[in-house]
């Protein structure tokens, strides 16, 4: 079987559900979206949903800016999605604790006076005060920082909300469809082949999470991309544990809006198995015990793994690959796919319309890698 598209988007994972939308929303074009197994099937509907570049970002600079950038469109991108789709993306803007943690390169203060200094929304607060706020969390907390800016989303609905809404502007998209191999014309890739059927199009976009990496060797390059696996445990309680998505010494809690607790999470290399391990039970039962001593008791509903696409220098990656026309990768988002996915769809779809980018993506190119 042939088919033909404008647009093939390899993934329907967060980062390919947003790439289809965006195009969708564009104009008018042929989208197919393949993925080998289901929509946020991977480490889209793993993950925690937090929107936290005050807790991720490291220091000032171009990861931080983006990390902001995709953080604010949220604003815009929840009520057009929620009013498309009727679908209820669980955008909770209750702001997230992070506790002191005196094991940080320049400590929690350090944390505190970088993001002043940047103008950012960031309030320091006193234990008696962090127990005001979270009456729940253990008595020894030290004192903790709180960014009323970074928030939380329900990443499983968001990524189910994002299909759902390129499929009512028209895009295509075939679950259980697995990419083995590509057509080329000269330095043109032309399409895909699947076992079932080939699809040629205009353009194509990877958005092929940890899997990115297995590709390359199909293009002929080496794309440095490889699966950190993050296990999360989780715990449908009758009454909400903390009030706030809440950073600690190894891990978080994060409360959903049905009052479930998740549990997260390990970074561990350990290939493609997504395995729950006994020790990562452990460690995040210790977690979660440490930071609530009041969950002892609560019953254990469930765990599971996903698999981050981490690259080497654990930026994203996104953008056309040199030599190999019409191919664009959109990966390599790690641990802020969900933070970034929106912003990162809307600006590969403005790049495949020839559109002005919204936000300058250069330092996040495939050429630092010599793609
Ligand atoms: C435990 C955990 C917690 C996390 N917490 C957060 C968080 O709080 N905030 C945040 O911003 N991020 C978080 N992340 C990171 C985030 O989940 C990822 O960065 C993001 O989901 C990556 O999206 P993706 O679309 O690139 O990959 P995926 O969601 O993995 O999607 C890739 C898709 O490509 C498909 N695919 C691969 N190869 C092929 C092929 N050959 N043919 C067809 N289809 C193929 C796969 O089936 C998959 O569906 C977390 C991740 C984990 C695991």
């Amino acid at each position: 079987m042939a088919r033909t598209a404008d647009v093939l988007v390899v993934g329907a994972g967060i980062l390919g559900c947003s790439v289809a939308y965006h195009l969708a929303r564009m104009g008018p074009m042929r989208v197919i979206v393949l993925d080998q197994g289901s929509v946020g099937g991977e480490a889209s509907g793993a993950a925690a949903g937090m929107l936290a570049p005050q807790c991720e970002a490291a220091g000032a600079g171009p990861f931080l800016d983006l990390c902001r950038a995709a953080r604010s469109y949220y604003e815009q991108l929840k009520p057009e999605l929620e009013d498309l789709t009727r679908i209820d993306i669980e955008y909770l803007q209750w702001g997230i604790l992070y506790l002191i943690n005196e094991e940080e390169d320049e400590g929690t203060e350090g944390r505190y006076r970088w993001q002043r200094k940047l103008g950012l929304a960031v309030e320091r607060l006193t234990p008696e005060e962090v127990r005001t706020l979270e009456p729940g969390l253990t008595k020894e907390v030290g004192g903790a920082l709180f960014f009323p800016g970074d928030h939380h989303v329900n990443n499983g609905e968001l990524t189910r909300a994002l299909a759902h809404g390129a499929r009512l502007l028209g895009v295509e998209i075939s679950e259980g469809s697995r990419v083995t191999g590509f057509l080329f014309d000269r330095d043109r890739v032309v399409g895909v082949r699947t076992p079932e059927a080939i699809y040629t199009a205009r353009h194509i976009v990877l958005c092929t999470g940890a899997w990115s990496g297995q590709l390359g060797p199909l293009l002929g390059r080496r794309i440095p991309v490889e699966p950190a696996r993050g296990q999360i445990l989780y715990a449908e309680l009758a009454e909400p544990a903390v009030r706030h998505p809440v950073w600690g010494k190894g891990g978080y809690v994060v409360p959903r809006l049905n009052g479930g607790l998740i549990v997260g999470s390990t970074v561990e290399y350990a290939g493609f198995e997504k395995t729950v391990t006994l020790d990562g039970i452990r460690r995040l039962s210790e977690l979660a015990l440490a930071l609530v001593p009041g969950l002892t008791e609560q019953p254990f509903t469930r765990a599971w793994a996903g698999l981050r696409p981490h690259a080497k220098d654990g930026l994203p990656l996104i953008g056309p690959l040199e030599g190999l026309d019409g191919l664009y990768v959109a990966t390599g988002h790690f641990r802020n796919g969900i933070l970034l996915g929106p912003l990162t769809g809307r600006l590969v779809a403005e790049m495949i319309v020839g559109e002005p980018l919204s936000f300058s993506i250069d330092p996040f190119s495939p050429r630092r890698f010599g793609l």
